[in-house]
């Protein structure tokens, strides 16, 4: 569980995120809420605000009713699992030592690594023989995303915070792994995940829920469809567009 309780953050007296200060949220286990907005308007920093990458400037953060400023740092980061865009993969690791690089780091024995590490790359189609061993520059795009997610799922972490994982793949790539998802991350226990995007597509097709940020305030939040039936704001209508209110579809 996840709750945002009037946070805001402040560089240099300018508030980016803001938001999260007007509405306090929380994100159930099991639940996919997605962050959609323009670039810039606060996603990234919000998502951060949840593994103490950024501290808030005001409000708290809660994972699983305990205060995050209350809770180790490192600790915080082995339960939080965290996707980046473009897989973030360390380029003098190979696969398999990215992917199991925390459970090594946390004295896992090798044997029970590399069972691990089989498993998560069966889980996002990589096949274990073919793959384990190369080097993320022997990898396309599509691929290295897919390393990245099983890197943030080692060791089975009940929260996962995607900063747009599908962003940066071509369209066919990203179609493929948008449907995929429930499964790269609902194995297991319930997750609870919180997705950046700046695609609304993206976000209905994978969001339980909607939360919708315009210049660091959080300006709606709720499901695909109750967005879609009555947006009830300006910067809600304005990011949606006249074109795209229409409910469900994958589109
Ligand atoms: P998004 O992910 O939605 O594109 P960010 O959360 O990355 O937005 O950034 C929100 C705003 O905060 C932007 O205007 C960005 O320039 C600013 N910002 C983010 N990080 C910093 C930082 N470390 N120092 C100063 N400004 C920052
Ligand atoms: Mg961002």
């Amino acid at each position: 569980m996840i709750r945002f309780d009037s946070v805001s953050r402040t560089y240099a007296g300018r508030t980016v995120v803001d938001a999260l200060c007007q509405v306090s949220f929380e994100v159930q286990p099991g639940e996919t809420l997605c962050l959609v907005g323009a670039s810039g308007s606060g996603k990234t920093t919000a998502l951060r605000l949840v593994n103490r990458m950024v501290e808030p400037s005001a409000g708290r953060v809660f994972v699983d009713g305990v205060d995050v400023a209350r809770q180790d740092p490192v600790a915080l980061r082995r339960r939080t699992g965290y996707v980046v865009q473009r897989g973030g993969l360390f380029p003098h690791l190979s696969v398999a030592g990215n992917v199991g690089l925390l459970a090594r780091l946390d004295g896992w024995d090798s044997a029970r690594i590399a069972s691990r590490v089989a498993t998560l790359l069966e889980l996002v189609q990589l096949e274990p023989a073919t793959f384990r061993d190369r080097f993320p520059h022997q990898l396309s795009g599509g691929q290295r995303q897919r390393v990245g997610v099983a890197r943030a799922l080692m060791l089975d972490p009940p929260v996962l915070l995607m900063d747009e994982p599908f962003g940066a793949l071509d369209p066919a790539t990203r179609n493929e792994l948008q449907a995929e998802f429930a499964q790269l991350t609902r194995v297991g226990r319930p997750r609870t995940t919180l997705l950046v995007t700046h695609d609304l597509a993206e976000a209905r097709r994978l969001g339980d829920r909607i939360a919708v940020l315009a210049a660091g305030r959080l300006v709606q939040i709720g499901t695909p469809a109750e967005l879609a039936d009555g947006p009830t704001s300006i910067a809600t209508t304005a990011f949606f567009g006249s074109d795209s209110m229409e409910v469900g579809g994958a589109g």
